[in-house]
């Protein structure tokens, strides 16, 4: 008998265990902090009946004031579209107002490689792009092939 209810505590604590660590996680507070909380519970202010209560809403309230995180930055350039035909960049450092940046057309041809917006064979956008490794395997396939690419 006593084996028994000794074993229903068991699980009945173990149970609880299991609980607090899927929703619930503790920290540790400076006693002298968790004095005057129970201060405030004693004394019944603003209605705290526990410190948990007390202590969720507090988080709570300074999490509101905390700004989120921002988002890691992206890079100035960026490619995409990709084709034998050439790549398409965008270019972050031309966003303005409207928008988040220019989508730059560079096309590969058998005379050599041309940026659209720069109107010339040589910029930072070619430069980007050859440094790309995806980039660099249609230059050298196409390079192959008699095409005038760098
Ligand atoms: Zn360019």
């Amino acid at each position: 008998m006593t084996q028994l209810s000794l074993n229903s505590r068991d699980s009945q604590l173990n149970h609880v265990f299991v609980m607090s660590t899927d929703e619930y996680t503790t920290v540790r507070l400076p006693k002298e902090l968790m004095d005057e909380i129970d201060q405030i519970i004693k004394h019944g202010t603003m209605g705290y009946k526990s410190r948990a209560e007390l202590v969720k809403e507090a988080i709570r309230d300074k999490l509101k004031t905390i700004p989120q995180t921002p988002e890691p930055p992206q890079p100035m350039l960026e490619h995409f579209n990709l084709s034998e035909h050439g790549v398409r960049i965008l270019d972050r450092t031309l966003a303005n107002g409207m928008s988040r940046g220019k989508i730059i057309d560079v096309y590969f041809k058998p005379e050599g490689v041309w940026c659209d917006y720069c109107q010339t064979s040589s910029c930072r956008h070619i430069q980007f792009a050859l440094t790309v490794p995806t980039i660099q395997e249609v230059i050298i396939k196409k390079r192959r092939e008699g095409w005038k690419l760098p």
